[in-house]
């Protein structure tokens, strides 16, 4: 059931404690509505995908109180810390290699090595990312392909009874996308346009932006850069051959599994979204246990399973990274 309130200081309390427990809800900020999850929690994030219908992992912003709390998050080198000082709280958002002690899961960044950060300059937004008091993870709040909603309307028409709470704050005020720019390369490069324009930034760095090479602009996860296992991954498994482990979902190689096999199961259950929330862990525990092979068990193709099987034929296939989307 979605419960649609009014933002005041009683329902965001409520909507902190629904993220604190693992569950969604949408909330204003300056750009657009986002859907939210507390970033930590991939079971949480994975139901962001679900809601979404994603076909695949696009990694989300971590939305955060303030500078201390982002570089907690990630290394922000000082150019970047110029541009957090010029225009946060607002539509910036930063890209920088993920912290090692950093609080957003892996499923949150997609896979990837770096971390997308931003303090979003609405009054809604900050009181409920400081009531969580940890990062929030939200795209948003929109069905895959749909447009961006800018009023709480659009999200309940979109998400009713996808999302626990939408907080409705009001028509957002810019209705723009945040412009993104990378410190992840040689030189700050510009990812996406937005509510920012690119020459307010470059005069803040002292510096033209760069424009994304080809593997970046490309949908990131097209990227090379996303964690890859070592083990070579056979997909729709039937059965474990010789010398194989086991990637399950559902039980079913688990039953066919001799005594002393390494099996990780996704899901016993069969639970899509658990599958979801488990993937990075498990293919990053096969390599932790040595594994060379693994045999992957079928994952049905709908819901979250699209993305899922999407991230395991990447996987299964290193060079297929490399091919621009289409
Ligand atoms: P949205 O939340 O819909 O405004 O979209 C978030 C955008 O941030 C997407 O275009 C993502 O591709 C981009 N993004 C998020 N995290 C990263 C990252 N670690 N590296 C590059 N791009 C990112
Ligand atoms: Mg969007």
């Amino acid at each position: 059931m979605t419960v649609l309130t009014s933002a005041d200081s009683g329902s965001i309390a409520r909507g902190a404690q629904i993220l604190r427990e693992g569950g969604l809800v949408a909330f204003p900020t300056e750009t657009v509505y986002g859907l939210g999850a507390d970033a930590a929690s991939a079971w949480a994030v994975a139901r962001i995908y679900d809601a979404k219908g994603r076909p695949s992992f696009n990694p989300l912003i971590a939305h955060v109180a303030n500078i201390e709390a982002a570089r907690r998050e990630a290394v922000l080198p000082d150019a970047a810390l110029k541009l957090a000082e010029a225009f946060w709280p607002g539509a910036l958002t930063i890209v920088a290699p993920a912290a090692p002690g950093g609080s957003a899961c892996e499923l949150a960044r997609a896979g990837l090595p770096s971390i997308a950060l931003r303090v979003p300059d609405h009054p809604v937004a900050r009181a409920l990312i400081s009531a969580l008091g940890r990062p929030v993870a939200a795209p948003s709040a929109n069905r895959s392909g749909h447009v961006s909603p800018v009023t709480a309307a659009h999200v309940a028409e979109d998400l009713s009874g996808r999302v626990d709470m939408i907080l409705d704050g009001g028509r957002t005020a810019t209705g723009l996308e945040s412009t993104i720019v990378s410190f992840c390369g040689a030189r700050p490069t510009l990812l996406r346009p937005g509510a920012v324009a690119r020459e307010k930034i470059e005069r803040v760095l002292g510096a033209k932006l760069a424009a994304p090479i080809r593997a970046e602009i490309m949908a990131p996860g097209m990227t090379a850069s996303h964690y890859a296992p070592n083990a070579r991954l056979r997909l729709e498994a039937h059965e474990i051959r010789a010398g194989e482990s086991a990637l399950d979902f559902g039980g079913r190689l688990t039953a066919l599994a001799a005594p002393g096999t390494v099996v990780l199961d996704l899901s016993p259950a069969g639970d899509l979204v658990e599958a979801a929330a488990n993937l990075f862990a498990y293919l990053r525990e096969l390599d932790a246990r040595g594994v060379e092979k693994a045999a992957v068990a079928h994952i049905p193709e709908r819901g979250l399973g699209e993305a899922i099987n999407d991230r395991l034929r990447r996987a299964a296939a290193p060079g297929l990274s490399q091919i621009p989307a289409q």
